[in-house]
């Protein structure tokens, strides 16, 4: 399974690799319509705050004739 960590860190070396691995050019990068420039840094800049061993909020069931049980 793929993860987030590995999925950003790939997008940070392809970030790097397009900028020829300067980590300034990258940093400077302006193409605000390149769909990896919030992410080039390697980091999510809208962290979830759910951790992924929490439990969702709701489960499958939880709801019956429109109210939670
Ligand atoms: S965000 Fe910038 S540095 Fe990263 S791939 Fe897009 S254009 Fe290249």
């Amino acid at each position: 399974m793929t993860t987030k960590a590995e999925v950003l860190k790939a997008i940070r070396n392809n970030c790097l690799d397009c900028c020829c691995g300067s980590r300034g050019e990258v940093a400077r990068c302006h193409l605000l319509g390149c769909s990896l420039h919030p992410y080039r840094f390697g980091r999510d800049p809208n962290p979830s705050t759910r951790q992924s061993h929490q439990k969702p909020m709701f489960h499958k069931g939880s709801f019956q004739h429109g109210e939670a049980k």
